[in-house]
């Protein structure tokens, strides 16, 4: 059975993990409405696997016998000033999920959960992979430098995600 405090900070993180969805959803819409679909397919797809770890909380709360209760989402964004600008701050916002995904850590050996522990390290593994994909695509839009060319090709690749 969760602790009441466990049970609150999983409801919390279900929303981090949905908002989440709803961030790359508003990034897709940007990068779908300047004619760049590879980064909007990337985007789409990075919110439909924010939408999958959201269901893995979901499931967790009531396997354990918790309640899950939803939040309301934020509004995102679907205006960017380029494609560098979306991915600085899709790079930003993993690093504060990661930060989130810790606390919930931090909590759960403090509330001796240990039931946590395989959920939470799939979660910390899964966020270093995060982390590195947002930070390597800033990195290759470093390298590109704005060259519409650049972008173009980057485009073509991202289209290819899984
Ligand atoms: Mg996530």
């Amino acid at each position: 059975m969760l602790s009441e405090r466990l049970n609150n900070a999983y409801n919390a993180q279900i929303k981090n993990e949905l908002n989440s969805a709803y961030i790359y959803l508003g990034m897709a819409a940007y990068f779908d409405s300047h004619n760049l679909p590879g980064f909007a397919h990337w985007m789409r797809a990075q919110a439909e696997e924010e939408m999958e770890h959201g269901m893995k909380f979901y499931h967790f709360v009531f396997e354990r016998g918790g309640n899950v209760a939803l939040a309301a989402l934020d509004e995102p964004s679907v205006q960017y000033e380029s494609p560098m600008a979306a991915f600085k701050a899709a790079y930003a916002h993993e690093q504060f999920i990661s930060e989130s995904i810790n606390h919930l850590y931090r909590l759960a050996e403090e509330e001796h959960d240990y039931a946590s522990r395989p959920l939470l390290h799939w979660f910390i593994e899964e966020q270093v992979e995060e982390e590195a994909n947002a930070r390597g695509i800033v990195e290759q839009l470093e390298m590109v430098a704005g060259s519409k060319t650049g972008i173009f090709m980057l485009d073509r690749q991202l289209a290819k995600r899984e």
